[in-house]
C-alpha cells in the first residue's frame, strides 16, 4: 500500500510538472511566435439582417505554431493575459488589423464604409495608454476612426467601470466605434450600462443558442434587444448558426449578426475576394 501511494504522488507530481513545463513552453512558443510572425487575422463578416450587407468584420486571431500547428484563441488567450504578453499581442494586433482595412478602402470602393471589430482584453483595458495607441495607429495610417470598431467584453467594463468611461469617451469622441462583447454573461444593469458611452451591444452566443428552445429564452433577447435600443445601440447577434435563428432576430428588430449561417471566419485572401466581387454573401 506505501509503494503504491509513491507511485501515486510520483504519478500527481509528474503530471503537475509536465503542466507548468508545458505552460512556460507556451509561453515562449508565443513570445517567439510574435517576433517570427506566426500570428494572423481571421475576419468574419458581420451582416445587417435588413440590408443583407456586409457592414464589417470582426479580426480573430490565429496562432500557426510551427509544429503544433493552428492554435486557437481559446488555448492561448488567458496565457498571454496572465504573462503579460497580452500587451504586445494587442497593439499587434491593432495595428495589424488597422493596416489591413485601410488596405481594403484603398483598393476597393465598396470598403469604404466597412467597420473592423477588434477584441481587447481586460488587461489590456486596464492599460491608459491603450487610448493613445489606438488614436495614434489611425493618425499614422490616415485611416478614418469610424472604420475601426472595439469590442470589450461586459465584465471587462465592469470591473474597470471607473477608467472605463474615460477611455472609452475619449475612443468614441475620437469616431471609434465601441460596442460592449459577450452581452448577458454579466452582471450590468441597465443603470450602470447607460453610464457608459457604447454604440453596440453584441448578444453572447449562448443567448442565440437557446434562441430556439423556449418561448422564455426568446423573451429574455427580447428583453436584451430592448433594453439596448433604450440605450440607443446597435444590436449585433454572435453565433446565428440557422435560419430560424435569423427570423426570430430580424422579427425582433436585431439589426447585425454574425455566424456560420452567414459566413466563417476568412482568410485575408477570401476577405479581398469578397471585396472584388458584388460585396454580397
Ligand atoms: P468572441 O469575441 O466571442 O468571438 C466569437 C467566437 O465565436 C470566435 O471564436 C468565432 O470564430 C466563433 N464563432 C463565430 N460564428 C460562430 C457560430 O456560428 N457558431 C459558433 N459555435 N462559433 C462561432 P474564436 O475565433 O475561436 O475566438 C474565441 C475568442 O477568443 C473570442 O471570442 C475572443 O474572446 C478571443 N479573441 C479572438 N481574437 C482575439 C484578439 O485579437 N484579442 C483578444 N484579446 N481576444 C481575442
Ligand atoms: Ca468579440
Ligand atoms: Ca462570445
Ligand atoms: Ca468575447
Amino acid at each position: 500500500a506505501k509503494e503504491a501511494g509513491r507511485d501515486k504522488m510520483k504519478v500527481f507530481n509528474r503530471r503537475m510538472l509536465d503542466k507548468a513545463m508545458h505552460a512556460m513552453k507556451l509561453e515562449s512558443d508565443l513570445r517567439a511566435g510574435i517576433l517570427n510572425n506566426e500570428l494572423y487575422l481571421d475576419y468574419q463578416p458581420i451582416y445587417s439582417l435588413e440590408s443583407k450587407e456586409v457592414i464589417g468584420f470582426e479580426a480573430l486571431l490565429r496562432w500557426l505554431h510551427p509544429e503544433r500547428g493552428l492554435v486557437m484563441p481559446s488555448e492561448f488567450i488567458l496565457m498571454a493575459e496572465e504573462s503579460g504578453l497580452i500587451f504586445e499581442l494587442g497593439n499587434w494586433v491593432i495595428s495589424e488589423a488597422c493596416r489591413e482595412i485601410k488596405g481594403w478602402i484603398t483598393k476597393y470602393e465598396n470598403a469604404a464604409d466597412l467597420a473592423v471589430s477588434i477584441n481587447i482584453s481586460g488587461r489590456q483595458f486596464s492599460q491608459t495608454s491603450l487610448v493613445d495607441n489606438i488614436l495614434s495607429t489611425l493618425k499614422q495610417l490616415d485611416l478614418p476612426p469610424k472604420n475601426l470598431k472595439i469590442e470589450i467584453t461586459e465584465t471587462a467594463i465592469m470591473e474597470r467601470a471607473g477608467q472605463a468611461v474615460e477611455m472609452l469617451s475619449k475612443l468614441q469622441s475620437a469616431g471609434v466605434l465601441v460596442s460592449i462583447d459577450d452581452f448577458g454573461t454579466g452582471y450590468s444593469s441597465m443603470s450602470n450600462l447607460q453610464e457608459f458611452p457604447l454604440d453596440q451591444l453584441k448578444i453572447d452566443i449562448t443567448f442565440i443558442r437557446r434562441i430556439t428552445k423556449s418561448p422564455e429564452n426568446i423573451e429574455i433577447v427580447k428583453a436584451i434587444i430592448n433594453l439596448a435600443h433604450n440605450l440607443g445601440l446597435y444590436v449585433v447577434a454572435e453565433g446565428v448558426e440557422t435560419e430560424q435563428q435569423e427570423t426570430i432576430l430580424r422579427n425582433m428588430g436585431c439589426e447585425f449578426g454574425q455566424g456560420y449561417l452567414f459566413s466563417k471566419p476568412m482568410t485575408v485572401a477570401e476577405v479581398e475576394a469578397f471585396l472584388k466581387g458584388n460585396n454580397s454573401l
